[in-house]
């Protein structure tokens, strides 16, 4: 059954009664090499197993269900369920469970369905969640790799380095957990309903430690957001809402100047290390006035 062939996915649909919820980001594949590429290009083999997030009608499932030992996928929307069981009648390692991504214990599904496998994450991620969705699965820290369908301006601001505009407080925070990088383009055309923007997929690749050693992650967070928060001000007007009132203006100079960052520099001209750089001496300051 070719699952993203449109007269298909039209057949099947009608003939279950469903209909796409905008407010579930429902657009399903209708290019059967963009399923084919991503099961290809996740990282699982027949001796690990992948946990899908948002299987629709079955068509990225039913790839990874030939790559890997075993597949979970989590569906939130029940009205798929009947549609999954006829499309996925022949993959006897795939399993389908209801529930909602972001209310699910990832760590415990894992050890459950998956033991001490190495697990992939994959997804053609629904567009209301991208953000937490990715949080989640990088939180968790069960997966080997993480491999997601995305809104292409999304795709470039995870992947973003510092100085470019698509830089972010998310883009820090992705990389510092994870090697980020866009594998390729999905135009909107590969979709049904077509949405309005393109998609990309990425590959995020979860790091044995962060991929910058910082003293205090809390802080170190709080300053990026700060940055970010106010990325058309300066850095020193933009992070004081970090340290809740603690140091004044002179005190970050200092601390900037001791970074070596020039005084006029925004957030988004900071790399990494100098994020974590300017957060080390920032909280041994707050140290030695506590
Ligand atoms: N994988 C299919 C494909 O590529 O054709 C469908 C992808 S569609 C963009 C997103 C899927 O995620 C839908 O099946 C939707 O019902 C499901 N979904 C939406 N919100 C969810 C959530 N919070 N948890 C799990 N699945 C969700």
């Amino acid at each position: 059954m070719g699952l993203c062939d449109i007269h298909v996915i039209k057949e099947v649909l009608s003939r279950h009664g469903f209909h796409f919820s905008k407010s579930l980001g429902q657009n399903f594949l209708t290019a059967q090499w963009v399923p084919e590429r991503i099961a290809a290009e996740c990282g699982v083999d027949k001796n690990s197993c992948a946990l899908e997030v948002g299987p629709g009608m079955g068509c990225l499932t039913n790839e990874l269900s030939k790559q890997a030992e075993k597949v979970v996928a989590i569906e939130l929307d029940r009205a798929l369920f009947p549609v999954l069981e006829e499309t996925l009648a022949d993959c006897s390692n795939v399993e389908v469970v209801h529930g909602d991504v972001l209310k699910t214990d990832l760590s415990t599904i894992c050890n459950e369905k998956f033991g001490d496998k190495k697990v992939y994450a994959c997804a053609n991620l629904p567009y209301y969640i991208t953000t937490p969705a990715i949080s989640a699965l990088l939180d968790s820290k069960m997966f080997s790799g993480i491999t997601v369908m995305v809104q292409k301006e999304v795709a470039k601001r995870i992947c973003a380095k510092a100085g470019s505009s698509d830089y972010s407080a998310f883009s820090i925070y992705v990389q510092y957990y994870a090697d980020a990088k866009i594998l390729f383009d999905v135009p909107a055309g590969c979709f049904v309903p077509q949405p309005k923007v393109d998609s990309a997929v990425i590959r995020l690749n979860p790091l044995d430690k962060p991929s910058v050693a910082v003293k205090n992650e809390k802080l170190f967070f709080a300053i990026v957001r700060a940055a970010f928060n106010q990325r058309r001000k300066t850095l020193v007007n933009a992070i004081s809402p970090a340290f809740g009132g603690r140091l004044d203006k002179a005190d970050i100079l200092s601390l900037m100047k001791t970074c070596n960052l020039d005084e006029r520099i925004r957030g988004e001209k900071l790399t990494l290390e100098e994020y974590a750089k300017l957060s080390d001496a920032a909280d041994d300051l707050l140290k030695s006035k506590s």
